[in-house]
This record gives structure tokens, sequence and C-alpha cells, in this order.
């Protein structure tokens, strides 16, 4: 079967609405598909609806930002409630501050000569109240001040770099937390894109276990495939359960959906004991 567990809608920042990325992924074969929008519930019914015309089993998802020791990280929510109101309580506060941090960015951007980023990223977030690093990425390539996204997080958006603003997410035990009193699996999602040393991932993951935490993507758009060896080796060490994720955003944007390697059968997949 192909499960892809790991995508992204405009209702955050993916290209396409709900119900193309359904069609998407069923044109490219996938069977069990999940949409894990960044902090953000609002998709999932659309998502349902269309995943249930394309023939397709769907799974309830979200990706929550999380601050850990000063950076960010990532933990994603499969087969959560989305009516529970802890998590929907919880994903609000996460969310209410990313126009100002928006507006930030842009006066950073300007500083750096880079005029009109804020009504630019706007223009390229369907959904303003999620306006992301991600649209700001697409107007820079746009105006021509990169070459293409991942041109604009290598010059800016990311630490030390203009139009970086430092943000304080979620806690990691509070959105483990939320996916859990929501009933769902908490995921640590692509640990190989946070640069930790092997010490901090440690860390990471002993907390991420004591928080509830029970999978990590392995095979993910994020991860090359030494990297794929690498995190089945540590969740196989571990006890960790393991998933897969393209983490599509759009086409001709990073991994394209149910087209990464199978997980290696020796792991334990999170789906393991799910009904499908
Ligand atoms: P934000 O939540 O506004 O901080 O934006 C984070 C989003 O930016 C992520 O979900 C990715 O879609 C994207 N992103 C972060 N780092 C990179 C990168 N190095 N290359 C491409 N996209 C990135
Ligand atoms: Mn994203
Ligand atoms: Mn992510
Ligand atoms: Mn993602």
């Amino acid at each position: 079967m192909n499960i892809d567990l790991h995508c992204h809608s405009n209702v955050s920042d993916g290209a396409l609405a709900p119900a193309e990325v359904a069609r998407r992924a069923a044109r490219n074969g996938v069977d069990v598909w999940a949409l894990t929008d960044h902090d953000q519930l609002g998709g999932l019914a659309q998502a349902r609806e269309a995943a249930r015309a394309e023939g397709m089993h769907f799974i309830d998802g979200v990706e929550i930002s999380v601050t850990w020791r000063g950076g960010t990280i990532h933990v994603v929510g499969l087969r959560i409630d989305p009516a529970h109101q802890t998590l929907a309580g919880g994903l609000a506060h996460v969310r209410s501050g990313r126009i100002e941090r928006a507006k930030q960015m842009a006066r950073e951007l300007k500083d750096s000569g880079i005029d009109g980023a804020f009504e630019g990223a706007l223009r390229h977030a369907d959904n303003p109240a999620m306006v992301s690093r991600t649209h700001f990425a697409r107007f820079l390539a746009e105006v021509g001040a990169v070459e293409d996204s991942r041109d604009a997080f290598r010059k800016y958006l990311v630490p030390g770099k203009p139009g970086y603003v430092p943000h304080q997410w979620a806690e990691l035990v509070e959105a483990v937390g939320w996916i859990r009193a929501a009933g769902g699996a908490a995921v640590l999602a692509h640990p190989g894109r946070y640069g930790l040393s092997a010490a901090a991932l440690d860390a990471l993951l002993a907390e991420f276990r004591a928080a509830g935490g029970e999978a990590i993507e392995v095979v993910t758009g994020s991860h090359s495939p030494e990297q794929y060896r690498q995190f089945g080796a540590i969740a196989a060490q571990q006890r960790f359960a393991a998933s897969r994720g393209s983490d599509f955003h759009g086409p001709e944007e990073g991994a394209e959906f149910g087209t990464l390697p199978p997980l290696d059968p020796a792991l334990r997949p999170v789906w393991r004991d799910w009904a499908l």
C-alpha cells in the first residue's frame, strides 16, 4: 500500500486546495492519505470528502510548530479528532502571532533593500492568518530577489539571515499533549532537518517519548536516502514506530506525493495497528 502521512494544502503553506491535493494524491497512487496542515484543522472536512470521492483512506492530521531549545521543530499528529477543544484551542494560540511576525520579517527585508514583502507574501497566502516563511520565499522568487524557494531559505528567512524573526511556538509537551488528548498519535517530523548534535537529538527523543510521542518520520521529503537509514536505525534501536510522508507542498516544490521509497519492512510502521 502507498501510505503518505504528511502534506500541506493552501489552508496553511501548500499551493493547492485540499480537494486538489486529494486528486493529486489519488493520481499518484496513494492509498492512505493524511492532510497535515501547519497549526490548522480547517482543511480536513474538505479533504475527507474529496478522499472519499477518490476512494482513498483518509487520516485526519496536523503539523504543530514547536519551540525546543530556542529552535523550531515540528510534531505531526495523526488520527486526531478535529473537533477536540483542547487541540483546537491550543492551535488557535499557536497561530495567533503570525501576522505580527510577518510584518517584522518584512521590515527586516526592507532594511536589506526588498520592499513590499508583507503584501507580497500575503498575495501568496490563501489563508492570511497562516502567512509563513514559505509565502515569503514564493514572493522573493517572484520578484527575482532569489532564484527559487530553496535559494530564499539559503539567503534569507533562516537564523542569522535577514527576514528571520524568532518566534515562540508551542512547548513540546503541550503539542504532544494536545495530540494525545484528541486521540491521535504524535510523530516527530523530519528529525534530520534540525541540524542537532547526537546528544541534542537523544535529549529531544527522550523528551518526546516522555511526553507521549510514539513515532518518528524516517522516510520524508526532507531526508536523504542516507538519513532514511540513519533514522530507521534510531527508530529500531529506541523502539519508536516509523512514519512515511512526502511533506508535499505543491507541484515543483520539494518532494512529490506518494513517490518516496517504502519504509524498511524491519521497522514498525505507525499505522501497524490501524484498521486500513
Ligand atoms: P514558518 O512556519 O513560517 O516558520 O515556515 C516554515 C515552513 O517553511 C516549513 O513548513 C517549510 O514549508 C518551509 N521551510 C522551512 N525551511 C525550509 C528550507 N530550508 N527550504 C525550503 N522550505 C523550508
Ligand atoms: Mn510548510
Ligand atoms: Mn515540517
Ligand atoms: Mn510539513
